[in-house]
């Protein structure tokens, strides 16, 4: 059979792009459907705006000391007086966010995939069988048009690469709201007083610190107990800490059971909340408000069905480790696939999906080497296995474990702040670990080299360090674990040479 196209892509975000990409240079014929903007979350409403926001916040916000705010009653009639940025900084700041993403766009540009020899779409796509699309074409100004604007496309692949969407529960009063997610909120006019957030996972701490520095009142109520729960549990005390000497105030247990105006004033609400285990209840007055909760799928107008593509109870697409859904000309990579929803996992599922589809020995994707960063000060970044996930699988062998208070280079600073906890196998091999520091998001790539290369702790200690260097603590810990682990004849055979040499 005789298709339009090798391999049509649906969705031009990172994992959509980077599918489209390697397939058309490595000279296959492709299309690339896009309802919305090229780029994605990613470039338009997640990493690029919340990153560049962090770093406007940490440059142009308030200095540390005068940070935060005498909590008293967040119930109280009125807001605290707190030091806040001027209102035209902020302006400014969200100018230049877009002024970020537009500097950033043209790498995800129409223009630039078209050189590509892709073919882009804009409209939005449907299946109507297991190689057929259907594309409702967008209008010139980008709406969706009605009706009659319908084009269909054939492929012999199909790469579906669509994403995901904020998660928005239901909640007694919200439809009144002008809530914000990250779709809306880097379109801000004005700096919240009192910002409450809704969800304490990694969205809600980044956003929630930059917007404390810049001198919002930041309120984070999360169902749990514990932030940074996918990472490892000191994580938690040591950014609970850091975030309330901010200012951050945080609501643990709680669920919102109610939101509703506040009377006489506009854009003021209360938001009422309940301690999920007492009952006891609470009610918080604030100006603006973030639903952080996760995210959901976004495939329910794909017409999965149609082309007998499963989904799971989330709605998130089934694939195999291949990444083949349960039809096998159909791939999906990326937030679709639900579990590690991140920009460089959605651009590693992409690199899988384009060579699986090039060649007939198929290549398994593998997740014990992930890593992440939350762009937090400091940073938190996890590669490969926790403890909990080593132990879980069999693997783990033992932890090794450092803060940064005797490191040269944190002492010089005044930022010993953090910690290192590196997973080794039964074998002293490294995988998996996590650095909590303000640089954490470099260091993690020593670690992740050290999984990929299936490397002993003892490399780290073979390394010459440029002195003075936060990553000295690498060495140190692989200086601690050879002291743990030799014998007692070793230490003496040692210090016998030690002293003979020395004197
Ligand atoms: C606030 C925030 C901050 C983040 N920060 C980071 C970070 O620092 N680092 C990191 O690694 N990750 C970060 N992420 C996660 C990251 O943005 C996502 O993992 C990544 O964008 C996923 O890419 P994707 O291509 O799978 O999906 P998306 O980027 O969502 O792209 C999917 C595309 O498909 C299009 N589409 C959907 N349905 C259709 C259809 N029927 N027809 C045509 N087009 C369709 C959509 O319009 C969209 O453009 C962040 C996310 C958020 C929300």
């Amino acid at each position: 059979m005789k298709y339009d196209f090798h391999t049509i892509v649906i969705g031009a975000g990172s994992a959509g792009l980077s599918a489209a990409s390697i397939l058309a240079n490595l000279g296959a014929k492709v299309a690339l459907i896009e309802k919305n903007k090229m780029g994605g979350d990613c470039l338009n409403t997640g990493c690029v705006p919340s990153k560049s926001l962090l770093h406007q916040a940490e440059k142009q916000g308030l200095s540390s000391a005068n940070v935060g705010f005498a909590w008293e009653e967040a119930v109280g009639n009125s807001f605290n007086e707190i030091r806040r940025i001027p209102e035209k900084n902020f302006s400014r700041i969200i100018k230049h966010i877009h002024e970020t993403i537009e500097e950033i766009a043209p790498h995800d540009s129409e223009k630039r995939f078209e050189d590509m020899g892709v073919t882009v779409l804009k409209g939005s796509a449907k299946l109507l069988d297991e190689h057929r699309v259907q594309i409702s074409l967008n209008d010139r100004t980008g709406k969706k048009q009605e009706a009659n604007n319908i084009q269909v496309i054939s492929g012999k692949n199909i790469v579906l690469a669509t994403g995901s969407k904020p998660r928005v529960p239901k909640l007694d009063g919200l439809e009144n709201f002008p809530y914000l997610t990250n779709e809306n909120l880097f379109s801000l006019k004005k700096l919240p007083r009192r910002f409450i957030i809704w969800g304490g996972g990694p969205i809600s701490m980044e956003i929630g610190q930059a917007f404390g520095k810049l001198g919002s009142e930041v309120v984070i109520i999360s169902r749990g107990q514990r932030l940074f729960k996918k990472d490892e549990p000191e994580v938690h005390p040591a950014m609970k800490e850091v975030l309330e000497q901010e200012g951050i105030n945080f609501y643990f247990g709680f669920e919102p059971t109610k939101i509703e105006a506040r009377e006489g004033q506009e854009g003021h609400f209360i938001f009422k909340i309940k301690n999920r285990k007492t009952g006891e209840e609470e009610r918080i007055l604030g100006d603006q408000f973030l639903i952080a909760l996760g995210r959901v799928s976004a495939t329910d107008e794909l017409g999965l069905e149609k082309a007998g593509v499963e989904v799971d109870e989330r709605g998130y697409i089934k694939a195999n480790e291949h990444l083949q859904t349960s039809k096998k000309n159909i791939y999906a990579c990326g937030d679709v696939l639900g579990d590690y929803q991140f920009t460089h996992m959605a651009g590693y599922e992409a690199e899988i999906v384009a060579r699986n589809i090039l060649n007939p020995i198929k290549t398994k994707a593998d997740y014990s080497k992930i890593v992440w960063t939350t762009y937090t000060k400091p940073q938190v970044a996890h590669s490969g296995y926790t403890e909990a996930s080593a132990k879980e699988e069999g693997k783990f062998g033992k932890v090794l474990m450092k803060t940064f208070e005797d490191m040269d280079r944190n002492i010089i600073e005044g930022d010993t702040k953090g910690f290192v906890k590196l997973i080794l196998d039964s074998k002293d091999r490294v995988i998996g670990g996590t650095v909590v520091a303000n640089e954490a998001g470099e260091m993690i790539g020593m670690v992740s080299l050290a999984i990929s290369k299936n490397m002993k702790i003892s490399a780290f200690q073979g390394l010459i360090y440029s002195y003075p260097t936060k990553s000295e603590v690498f060495k140190s810990l692989a200086v601690k674990n050879l002291q743990g682990s030799a014998q007692p004849w070793q230490r003496n055979l040692l210090k016998k040479w030690l002293s003979r040499n020395i004197n």
